[in-house]
This record gives C-alpha cells, sequence and structure tokens, in this order.
C-alpha cells in the first residue's frame, strides 16, 4: 500500500475508528486507546504512543496516519485574536480564528471552500464556492489550533468552545460537520458540552431538522431581516426557505430540546436593516420563540462591499427596542478586525470556483440541495 492510498485517521468518529480497527482485526478499545492520543495529547505520530504495543504500531503505520491540515499562514491580532490560513489540497485554504475572552476561547470553524449561498454582505460569497471540507479537514482546524495553543481537554482548555462560523455553510457538508461536531463534543475527543459547539446556519430548513435528529449541539441562524423582501435579497437562500418556514423548524428544534435556545444571528448594516421599524419587525417574530435570543453583529466591511456598519449610535438603539421588549439582545464585539478575522471577514484562498458554483445554483434552483 503506497502513501496516496493511507487513511487519514481524523476522518473518523469514535464508530468509524472502531470499525476500521475492527477490519485490521484489532480489538475496538485500541481504538480509543489511539483516539485519546489524537485528541488529548494532540500526537501525530504512532511512535510516541507508547502504550500501544510495537506490533500494532508498526501496522497502523502501513495503512494509516494522522494528518491535521498544513498552516499556510498564521497571525495574532493586538487584542489575542489569531487567525489560521490552512491548505487543504492544491492551492485551496480555508481560515480558522480563535478569540480569547476572559471566561472562555472561542475557536472559528470552517466548512467548505469557500460558500454558494451569496450572502450579498460576506466576504466568503465574493469567493464562488468550491468544495465541502472533509472530517479531517474540520476537526484538523481544531487539531492545528489546540496544539498551536498548548489546549489539553479536561485539563488546561484554551478552547472552550467552539462555532461553526467560518467559511461555507455547515448544513450543505451535513454528515462531514457531524462527524467532526462529534470529535468536539466526544469525551476522547475534545470533551465538549452541547451547550459550547454551535452550527450557524444561513437557513436550509430541512437540514436544521435532520440536524435534531443527529446530534446534541446548539444552533444559530442567520437571520439579518425579519421580513422576506429583505431577507431575500440580503440571504438569497431565503428564496427557498422563507422565514415563516425557517421559524416553524426553530419551533419544532426547541419542541425536541425544550431546555435549549437558539440564537438568532443580525448584521446590522447602515440604512439597510438597522431601523426602528426592522427591529420592530424582529421583535414580533421573536414573540414566537419566546426562549430565544438575538446576536447583533455589526457589520464587518471587505473591499468592494456596498454596505456600511451602522453608527454606534443606531446600534444600542436597536439592542435597546429589543431588551425593552424582553428579548434576551447580545451585541458581538468585533473581534480581530485588524487582521480580517471578523464575521464575514474570511477569505481563504478558493480555486476553480465559477464551474462549481454554476452547479451548485443550478442544484439550488432545482431543489435538490437538501438532498446534498
Ligand atoms: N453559513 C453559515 C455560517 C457563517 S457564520 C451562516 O450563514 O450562518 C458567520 C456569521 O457572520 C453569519 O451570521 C453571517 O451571516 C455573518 N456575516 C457574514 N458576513 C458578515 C459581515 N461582513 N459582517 C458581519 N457579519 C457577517
Amino acid at each position: 500500500m503506497n502513501q496516496v492510498e493511507k487513511v487519514n485517521l481524523l476522518d473518523f468518529d469514535r464508530q468509524g475508528l472502531r470499525e476500521f480497527f475492527a477490519q485490521l482485526g484489532e480489538k475496538p478499545y485500541r481504538a480509543e486507546q489511539v483516539m485519546k492520543w489524537m485528541y488529548h495529547h494532540l500526537e501525530d505520530n504512532f511512535e510516541n504512543m507508547t502504550d500501544v504495543g510495537k506490533a500494532l504500531r508498526t501496522k497502523l503505520e502501513a495503512v494509516c496516519y494522522i494528518g491535521p491540515p498544513k498552516t499556510l499562514f498564521d497571525k495574532g491580532a493586538v487584542d489575542g485574536t489569531h487567525k489560521w490560513l490552512l491548505g487543504m489540497d492544491g492551492g485551496n485554504a480555508v481560515e480558522a480564528v480563535y478569540i480569547p475572552e476572559p471566561t472562555r476561547g472561542t475557536l472559528c470553524v470552517s466548512s467548505q471552500v469557500g460558500c454558494g449561498l451569496n450572502c450579498q454582505f460576506c466576504s466568503t460569497a465574493t469567493q464562488g464556492f468550491n468544495r465541502n471540507l472533509a472530517t479531517s479537514e474540520i476537526i484538523g482546524q481544531m487539531w492545528v489550533a489546540a496544539k498551536h495553543l498548548g489546549n489539553v481537554t479536561h485539563q488546561n482548555r484554551r478552547i472552550t468552545n467552539v462555532v461553526m462560523m467560518g467559511m461555507g455553510e455547515p448544513l450543505l457538508n451535513f454528515d462531514n460537520v457531524v462527524k467532526a461536531m462529534s470529535l468536539m463534543r466526544d469525551d476522547l475527543g475534545f470533551g465538549l458540552a452541547s451547550k459550547r459547539v454551535t452550527l450557524s446556519t444561513a437557513g436550509l430548513v430541512p437540514m436544521i431538522d435532520k440536524l435534531s435528529e443527529s446530534i446534541d449541539v446548539s444552533l444559530a441562524v442567520s437571520l439579518h431581516a425579519a421580513n422576506d423582501e429583505l431577507r431575500t435579497e440580503l440571504v438569497p437562500l431565503n428564496k427557498r426557505f422563507p422565514i415563516a418556514e425557517l421559524m416553524a423548524s426553530c419551533q419544532r428544534w426547541i419542541a425536541r430540546k425544550p431546555r435549549t435556545s437558539i440564537t438568532f444571528e443580525y448584521t446590522l448594516m447602515k440604512g439597510v436593516n438597522d431601523q426602528p421599524e426592522h427591529a420592530r419587525q424582529l421583535i414580533k417574530l421573536m414573540r414566537k420563540l419566546p426562549t430565544c435570543k438575538v446576536n447583533l453583529i455589526p457589520f464587518n466591511p471587505f473591499p468592494g462591499t456596498r454596505f456600511e456598519r451602522s453608527d454606534m449610535e443606531t446600534i444600542r438603539a436597536f439592542q435597546t427596542q429589543l431588551l425593552n421588549a424582553n428579548i434576551l439582545t447580545m451585541l458581538r464585539r468585533t473581534r480581530g478586525d485588524d487582521i480580517d478575522a471578523a464575521c464575514g471577514q474570511l477569505k481563504g484562498q478558493v480555486l476553480d470556483r465559477t464551474r462549481r458554483q454554476a452547479e451548485f445554483r443550478k442544484r439550488l434552483d432545482e431543489g435538490a440541495v437538501h438532498a446534498a
């Protein structure tokens, strides 16, 4: 077997790893031993797995490897935010961002090379879509960041939270994203509680339902407008899954997970969606989901955008209007914008985008995305 055919163990969740070891004629608990090395000790060299017998280590070396993505570039911002540009394959790269705060450290992870949803105010959209990331490429972002930061699972956690809010629409890469999130949650993986792993979606209704049946994680929904006309303009996916359908799927989510809450992201753009009238519409919508919260994000500009960030005064007034209506409303501080690491500023490096983008749009129009 040559190098090319070797299996990357970062592509397996715990169950998959157990099955792979069974195929090798090994006991499943051996898989768990190796898994602990991979995620608790961030070890990628079988030689150093001292409680794994020499014969098994030699066998593993022959058929598999532990291959996180390569760091092409990494940079820290003045506020402690750190960004990695990670090489995925011939010329493609995605970004992951670490945001330290006094009581937690959040890693923002990408799910696709580029994005095909074309949200008008997002820099990733200008890149087009190239491909879905493999499980190893998703969990690998956390692996690289954890290693860089000296994270030790269950002991010295630098990464306490993960948000699937980097490049791409995670629900369009469903299987790989769910597997990666199960490794984030698994005790033998990074061991994070369900509240600390959040998937953010632009609103793929059927996949929101599927997610609630597949894994226990938190949900964030990118709303940005509370009327269909404006939302369709900003988030074209709204044409396929309008607000009423989206809200109904959120209600089903809450019905299945009564103790959870959903976060609605609302990026504030000057004169576009930041007026008292917009806040009123949002309040009306949120009444249907009394346990949910709103996360206001000041728009982060990028070259070529036609949008501007709302004034601080307008942002505060919008927040106050929601708070006065008893809606839990947070204002997301903009972090890492001196290194273009803020929401919607991630670009990575996306090749060969036009053809795949056209194919993707066609499938979206044909209504086939939820079968992706
Ligand atoms: N595709 C997923 C994951 C992206 S998460 C989703 O849409 O939810 C990134 C969040 O930042 C989303 O809420 C997105 O709408 C928002 N965002 C995108 N561009 C932005 C920008 N330029 N400024 C502020 N927020 C932005």
